[in-house]
């Protein structure tokens, strides 16, 4: 029988096809273990690549593998760095593969798109996987490894653990996004026991996440270095996203009005106005450009709780979200006044 997507929807606290989201895992991994698919096929492996794509750094899809090798290269004093990402790779996770390579001895990139963090009815299925361009691209950046897992080397049959980050995950994302960070914090646990680095890198841009997963390193005393470097936008101030390929080029010139909203929110911050009218001018600026508002806040960048004034606050982040058509973009921007500059 060809394969059909299957839907998934959300029942309780976990994902449900039929049965239970380990049948869904399940499912996703037998369609995908062990197969070369081509990288426009549908997306279930994560490690669906053409040799010739993987010539310098060692592609693995077995988390013992790698786990034993890095754990060698750490026995002889080296010092590893991890970039985990979904591919559809951009200068935006370049710059943190640079930054890891620049700064350990040896850099793991994981490439895997992970089910658990979807909800229903989001682009899980048609993510962008073009996992030999992505391969060139780390090869050209001197990694040492690229892990591709395949669903069931990370959800393995009868595995039953979710990690869930209180507090932090509750708000913005967490809210709109049923389950999302139960299944990020989840799967970067699972690549840090698999890929037990010294140091791991993640994007500005995802600024609720890298909020999650210091959390996460917190409250579990877990043995890795959380480094977050800034957000790299395109020429016209959009910031680099795997989902920016789906705009057509009038939504593209629409999602200028997320980095607008933020330029803006800055300029009010630094005049002292409150967080309530920069929320609502953010708001203003995307609606002209028809974004459909998810939310547009500002936040301390800590607990994401709501600001009510900007009296007294050492720091605030501007959270932006919102919808052109069927893509979702979210930015954000740390808000700084002319002496933090
Ligand atoms: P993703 O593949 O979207 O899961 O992202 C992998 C990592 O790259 C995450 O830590 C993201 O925050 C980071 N990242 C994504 N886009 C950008 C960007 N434009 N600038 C900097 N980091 C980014």
């Amino acid at each position: 029988m060809p394969w059909q997507p299957l839907r998934l929807w959300r029942s309780r606290d976990c994902f449900v096809c039929g049965e239970s989201e380990k049948t869904l895992l399940t499912a996703l991994s037998k369609k995908a273990s062990g197969k070369i698919m081509s990288s426009n096929s549908f997306p279930l492996s994560n490690a669906s690549y053409s040799s010739d794509a993987a010539s310098t750094a060692k592609v693995v899809s077995d988390g013992a593998v790698l786990r034993s090798q890095v754990c060698e290269a750490q026995a002889l004093g080296r010092r590893v760095g991890f970039v985990p990402t979904m591919g559809a790779l951009h200068e935006g996770h370049a710059s943190l593969v640079r930054a890891a390579v620049a700064e350990c001895d040896d850099v793991i990139v994981s490439i895997f798109v992970n089910p658990t963090q979807f909800a229903p009815g989001e682009d899980f299925q048609r993510y962008p996987r073009p996992i030999d361009a992505d391969i060139r691209l780390l090869n050209s950046l001197g990694v040492r490894w690229i892990f591709v897992p395949g669903v069931l080397e990370l959800y393995r049959t009868g595995e039953s653990t979710r990690v869930e980050v209180h507090g932090p995950s509750a708000r913005w994302e967490g809210a709109m996004r049923a389950g999302h960070f139960s299944g990020v914090a989840t799967v970067v646990l699972k690549l840090f026991m698999v890929a037990p680095a010294n140091v791991a890198y993640f994007g500005a841009k995802d600024f609720q996440q890298t909020v999650i997963v210091r959390q996460m390193v917190a409250d579990l005393f877990l043995p890795i270095r959380i480094v977050v470097h800034p957000t790299v936008r395109e020429a016209d101030g959009v910031a680099m996203s795997s989902r920016n390929v789906y705009l057509s080029p009038q939504q593209r010139v629409q999602a200028r009005a997320f980095h607008e909203s933020l330029c803006c929110a800055e300029r009010l911050w630094r005049d002292g106005a409150s967080p309530d009218l920069i929320a609502q001018t953010m708001c203003e600026t995307l609606s002209r450009s028809q974004v459909v508002v998810d939310y547009a806040v500002v936040v301390d960048p800590e607990t994401l709780e709501l600001l009510e004034t900007n009296c007294h606050v050492p720091r605030a982040v501007a959270l932006v979200a919102g919808r052109l058509g069927q893509t979702r973009l979210i930015d954000n921007r740390e808000l700084l006044t002319n002496d933090q500059k």
